[in-house]
């Protein structure tokens, strides 16, 4: 329950579509081009019905696949109103530690710390993961989840994720490649939109710290259950959160028990 609050918390309405401000800011040629790209993909799956919905939606990668004693740390920075902050303590931590992850970050908590997300781009340790435009569940016909409502249609759900891959890549010159949905839940039509688009669909094994809702110990245990080849969620954006302490201690853990931290492009997903 805890965690589904914090899920909604994740989501805000606004009257100006974050689509309309990305276009605000490129050339007026550019718009038109992107909705002929847009309506081709939503054409292309238009008679496909989805009959999945959840985190584990066919197609959903949650698991790196290899048999090496490797953990994938991911975090997500979601730029809900209360999730617009940034958790120091675990950042500076994971740098003078060298631990690689990849870092799933939203449109909205772009705008809002553009220096630091600059900054994080810049460092080879950590990969910049798309979290979507308005950080909302992935659906192709407006399922709600935790009360939130999903994309409406396949061309809502293409502006969340093609919109922040090109946000992104504007600032990085590089194309993210894998997506995270808002909750991180799927139908599996939008599992194959986003294929198309170039991203693999991310999930998880390890849920490590619930929407930053666990307390340090809760975190620690999450993690201690790793084995080899898991994808570890844990959020970037709850500086207040107990997250960082009890993430710290477990890597510090994991790696006494001989276990690597890598990210997921230096592995084949499964
Ligand atoms: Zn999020």
């Amino acid at each position: 329950m805890v965690f589904s609050l914090l899920f909604a918390l994740g989501f805000s309405a606004c009257a100006k579509t974050a689509s309309d401000s990305y276009f605000s800011e490129q050339p007026s040629s550019s718009k038109k081009e992107y909705e002929i790209f847009r309506k081709n993909i939503a054409l292309e799956f238009e008679n496909q019905t989805p009959k999945q919905w959840g985190e584990n939606a066919t197609g959903v990668k949650t698991k790196l696949d290899t048999n090496e004693k490797v953990i994938a740390l991911t975090m997500d920075a979601c730029g809900s109103p209360l999730g617009m902050g940034y958790d120091e303590k675990l950042i500076n931590f994971l740098e003078q530690e060298n631990i690689p992850a990849t870092l799933f970050i939203n449109a909205r908590w772009i705008d809002k710390n553009p220096k630091i997300f600059k900054t994080l781009a810049s460092k080879p340790q950590f990969e910049i993961a798309n979290h979507g435009l308005e950080h909302k569940p992935a659906s192709v016909n407006g399922k709600s989840i935790y009360n939130l409502k999903g994309t409406a249609n396949a061309e809502e759900l293409i502006d969340e994720i093609e919109l922040n891959a090109r946000k992104i890549e504007s600032i990085t010159h590089k194309r993210p490649k894998y997506f995270r949905s808002g909750t991180a839940y799927y139908d599996e039509v939008a599992v194959k939109i986003a294929n198309k688009l170039n991203h693999q669909i991310i999930g998880f094994s390890i849920l490590g710290d619930a929407g930053a809702t666990f307390s340090a110990k809760k975190v620690k245990e999450a993690f201690l259950k790793a084995k080899k080849g898991e994808i570890a969620i844990i959020h970037m954006n709850h500086p207040e959160s107990q997250t960082a302490i009890g993430t710290i201690e477990a890597i510090k853990e994991l790696k006494k028990e001989g276990f690597r931290f890598v990210r997921l492009a230096d592995y084949k997903l499964k």
